[in-house]
């Protein structure tokens, strides 16, 4: 049972990094992928996502494992 547990975790780690690799980046959910983030306050008003820096995206961490991709 030990072994069929390891075998499915290391799978999953195998396909999870493979992903990280193939797509390193995710939306921001924070500004919801804009780079932008829009007042509630003063209508029309906005500033860059202070999270993702303006791009709108985020490092996956097993992308920054592997050394993928460059913010
Ligand atoms: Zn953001």
């Amino acid at each position: 049972m030990l072994a069929l547990i390891t075998a499915v975790a290391a799978l999953w780690v195998v396909a999870y990094l493979f992903s990280c690799w193939w797509l390193p980046y995710r939306p921001c959910g924070h500004c919801k992928g804009t780079g932008e983030l829009h007042s509630t306050t003063f209508q029309g008003a906005f500033g860059g996502c202070w999270r993702c820096g303006g791009t709108g995206r985020k490092r996956r961490a097993g992308a920054v494992l592997l050394g993928r991709g460059d913010d």
